[in-house]
């Protein structure tokens, strides 16, 4: 007898994003922004008088404490990850039993489906609207008649870039039994927070990341906040060690300036307005049929049928966006000549598609 993978991963392949050099990449909603060259001086010292040799501390207190003082929470009520990713992947694994139900939403974020799926968890898939806006008594009703143990869902959506008021947000949490985790990784972008009334619910259980607004994707961090019952379990089942001692002291210093933070994230929010603007002329002027969504993230969705070769033709020049194979491609805000040149892309494959046409 040899060893054999078993049936549940056996066929799973690893996450590949865009792989290889494109000029210009538009496909993973980072920010524009690297690491200000003012932090480097403040982060240096920290690295230098760094223990290497000891461990970090397992409760990472003084990154929560700076991510606490950022967003006017408790910091009792904060805790770190190796980027939210991880808190997705332990929260399912810990927090759900063998067939509990978990409800996601299609489409939205790729991971939640795959990480319900290694804890073994029954997943109920509940459609968005044509229009891809959230209908809240339907999942009221799915999470009720399915009696779901935990609803997860990103607010505002990756991929749809639209959002989900604070409001409506609220009423889902207040009519289901279930474990609501809100994945607010794009609410940087965005005025709509729960962060502030997280004490008062029992079943709320918030993500945010470092990885999207703060322009910190390399570094790996991410936090969840939730009342001292869900926090404690959540620090009791992660590894112990899963926030390293260089992404606590980065962390830390992206805190003590919170203006410069601010500053980048509405900078970030002109951008992808301007991108939106952009793109929404260029199309109309080419007379394609495509939709533009509104945002509110660092990014465009927009649904064509011509999806795949447009994707095609500007990897071809060097620009990478994401692709969905239901149609629709999803753009990046970038730095202004990032944003200037998918703009004139797209319109260079719609001017050639007319000729080719004729
Ligand atoms: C990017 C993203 C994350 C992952 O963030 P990391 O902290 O980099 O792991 C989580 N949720 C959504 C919806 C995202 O788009």
């Amino acid at each position: 007898m040899a060893y054999e993978l078993n049936q549940k991963i056996r066929d799973l392949k690893p996450y590949d994003p865009i792989q290889g050099t494109y000029q210009i990449r538009l496909d993973a909603n980072e920010s524009y922004f690297n690491l200000p060259e003012s932090f480097w001086n403040e982060i240096d010292a920290r690295i230098h008088a760094t223990a290497f040799n000891r461990y970090p501390d397992p409760m990472a207190r003084e990154v929560c404490a700076g991510f606490a003082s950022y967003y006017g929470v408790n910091p009792d009520l904060v805790t770190a990850w190796n980027g939210s990713d991880e808190s997705i992947s332990v929260i399912m694994t810990s927090f759900l039993m063998r067939g509990d139900k978990v409800i996601t939403l299609s489409e939205d974020f790729s991971m939640y489906p795959f990480y319900a799926f290694l804890a073994e968890a029954e997943l109920v898939e509940v459609q968005k609207r044509e229009d891809l806006t959230i209908d809240v008594e339907n999942l009221i009703c799915t999470a009720k008649e399915t009696r779901a143990s935990m609803i997860i869902f990103s607010n505002p959506c990756n991929p749809t870039s639209l959002g989900l008021k604070r409001e409506e947000v609220l009423h889902l949490i207040q009519s289901v039994d279930a474990l609501v985790v809100l994945d607010e990784a794009y609410m940087d972008f965005w005025d709509q927070s729960l962060l502030d009334r997280v004490n008062e619910f029992d079943n709320l259980l918030i993500l945010r990341t470092c990885s999207k607004a703060l322009g910190m994707a390399g570094v790996r961090l991410g936090f969840s906040v939730a009342n001292k019952t869900l926090t404690n379990a959540m620090r009791a089942v992660k590894s112990p060690y899963n926030s390293n001692v260089l992404t606590q002291e980065i962390g830390t210093v992206i805190y003590q300036h919170p203006e410069m933070m601010r500053q980048r994230t509405e900078e970030l929010i002109a951008s992808r307005s301007v991108l939106l603007q952009q793109l929404r002329t260029a199309l109309q002027s080419c007379g394609a049929d495509c939709t533009v969504y509104e945002s509110r993230t660092n990014f465009v969705y927009v649904k064509t049928a011509q999806a795949k070769a447009i994707y095609e033709y500007l990897l071809e020049n060097s620009i990478a966006i994401r692709y969905f194979k239901t149609g629709y491609l999803r753009i990046t805000a970038g730095a202004p000549e990032e944003n200037q040149a998918v703009v004139s892309a797209i319109q260079a494959f719609f001017t050639k598609q007319a000729k080719e046409g004729n």
